[in-house]
C-alpha cells in the first residue's frame, strides 16, 4: 500500500510513553500495524520517543507534561508554529497522503487553521465532548478535516457539528490482546486495582470507600497531576495544590489511603503494571465521568481480570455483562458486584479481547477510515 500519514502524537510524552499515556499508548499500538500493512509513518512527537517509524520529527527533546500545569499556552504555540511548518513543507512536496491526528490544541488547531491549502486529515477524539464542547467550538475544514471517535458513546454525545464531520467509531486495542492466548493463566490475588489517571471523573474516592467497606485491599496506580510518585507529591508541598486533580487527591482520596488495606503506588509501567493488573481479582471503574475510549479497560481484559464498572460511557460497548465483567449505573452496587465477580471466567475475558481488541483489528479499521477520508477530500 503506498501511503504516508504524518502522526502528530504531540508534544506531552515520549511515544511510547514511560508510564501513563493514553494517547501515546494508542499510537505506539497502531503504528506498528499500520507499518506491517504497508503504510509510511511520519511521526510528530518529541526527540526522546524510541517508537520505530519512517521519520520522525521533533521541536522539543524531550515530554512537555509538567507544561499540562502552566506554560501549557506557550508550549501549544511552540508546538502549533512547528508543525504547521513541517506539514506545509511536506505537503507541497506531496510527501504526506493525510495527517492523523491525536491533540486537539496542537494538531487539529492547526490543520483547520490551514483552510484548503492543508492536507486531509483524520482527527481522532480522545475526550468526553459533552463535558469539553468549547474544545471543538471552531473546527472549521470543510471536507477535508474529519473526526472518528473511540467508542460509538463518545460520538453519540459529541456536539452536532462535531458529529457532522464524523467518519466513524474505532475501539482502542492493546498489543497485551495478542499475547492473550500464549501467555499462562495468571495467578489472581487478592487486590482489586484501579488503573489510571488519579482524577474525579475515574473515582478513585468511590474505589477507596468501598475497599474499606467490603473489607478487600484496593491498590490505586496513576498519577496525580503530574506527580508520579508519592514521594514526588510530598517533596512539592503546597505549591502542588493548585492542580485540580491533586486537590482531589489530598483532600477526597488520602483521607482513606491508609497504606494497608487501601494503597496508592504511583505510576506503574511496563512489566509491573502488566504483572499488577493480571493479579487483580477485578479491575474497578468507578466511573463519574462518560469514559470515551477506556485503554485501561482493554488491557484488564486482555490480562485476565474482569471489570467491575460502572456503566457509564464507553463501557456498556467494551463489557459483556456477565461474561467479561459486571455492570451497574448504581455506584452503591459495586460493592457486591465486586465480590460477585469471581464467578466470571479470566481465560473468557482473554479470549474475548484477542478476538476485539487486537493492534491488527484497529490499525484495520484506520485504514478504511484514511481511505474514507480521502475520498471525502478530493470529492468536487
Ligand atoms: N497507565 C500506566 N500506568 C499507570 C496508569 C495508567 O501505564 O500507572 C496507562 C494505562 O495502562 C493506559 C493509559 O495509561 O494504557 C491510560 O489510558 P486510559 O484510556 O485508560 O485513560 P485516560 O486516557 O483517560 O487517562
Amino acid at each position: 500500500m503506498s501511503l504516508t500519514v504524518l502522526m502528530n502524537a504531540g508534544p506531552w510524552l515520549s511515544v511510547p510513553p514511560p508510564g501513563y499515556g493514553g494517547i501515546e499508548n494508542v499510537i505506539a499500538t497502531l503504528v506498528p500495524e499500520l507499518r506491517r500493512l504497508g503504510v509510511r509513518v511520519v511521526l510528530a512527537s518529541v526527540g526522546s520517543s524510541t517508537l520505530p517509524v519512517d521519520e520522525q520529527i521533533s521541536v522539543f527533546a524531550d515530554g512537555q507534561f509538567a507544561a499540562l500545569q502552566r506554560p501549557y499556552n506557550q508550549v501549544c504555540g511552540i508546538a502549533q508554529a512547528h508543525l504547521a511548518g513541517v506539514v506545509r513543507e511536506l505537503h507541497s512536496r506531496d510527501d504526506i497522503d493525510l495527517v492523523h491526528d491525536h491533540v486537539e490544541a496542537v494538531g487539529l488547531a492547526t490543520l483547520a487553521a490551514m483552510g484548503p491549502a492543508g492536507p486531509p486529515t483524520l482527527h481522532t477524539l480522545h475526550w468526553d465532548l459533552a463535558k469539553h464542547p468549547a474544545l471543538y467550538g471552531s473546527l472549521d475544514g470543510g471536507d477535508r478535516v474529519r473526526v472518528n471517535g473511540v467508542s460509538a458513546s463518545q460520538l453519540a454525545r459529541a456536539p452536532l457539528a462535531l458529529r457532522e464531520h464524523s467518519v466513524g467509531h474505532v475501539h482502542l486495542s492493546t498489543p497485551l490482546a495478542v499475547d492473550a492466548d500464549r501467555r499462562p493463566r495468571p495467578d489472581k490475588g487478592e487486590h482489586l486495582l484501579i488503573l489510571g489517571r488519579i482524577n474525579p471523573g475515574k473515582g478513585q474516592d468511590v474505589g477507596a470507600r468501598l475497599a474499606h467497606r467490603v473489607g478487600i485491599p484496593l491498590v490505586l496506580a496513576g498519577p496525580v497531576g503530574p506527580y508520579h510518585r508519592p514521594a514526588d507529591l510530598a517533596a512539592a508541598g503546597d505549591e502542588a495544590r493548585q492542580n485540580p486533580d491533586v486537590r482531589f487527591f489530598l483532600d477526597e482520596v488520602a483521607p482513606h489511603v491508609d497504606g494497608d488495606l487501601v494503597r496508592w503506588v504511583g505510576t506503574v509501567a511496563g512489566q509491573e503494571r502488566d504483572d499488577l493488573l493480571a493479579s487483580a481479582r477485578a479491575s474497578l471503574f468507578p466511573l463519574r465521568w462518560e469514559e470515551p475510549g477506556g485503554t485501561a479497560v482493554v488491557e484488564s481484559l486482555a490480562l485476565g481480570t474482569p471489570v467491575v464498572a460502572t456503566a457509564r460511557g464507553c463501557l456498556p460497548e467494551l463489557i459483556e455483562h456477565g461474561r467479561t465483567g459486571l455492570l451497574t449505573a448504581d455506584e452503591e452496587e459495586l460493592g457486591d458486584l465486586v465480590l460477585a465477580a469471581e464467578l466470571l471466567d479470566p481465560d473468557e475475558c482473554r479470549r474475548v479481547a484477542a478476538q476485539r481488541f487486537t493492534p491488527a483489528v484497529m490499525a484495520q479499521r484506520y485504514v478504511e477510515l484514511y481511505e474514507r477520508v480521502r475520498q471525502s477530500a478530493s470529492a468536487p
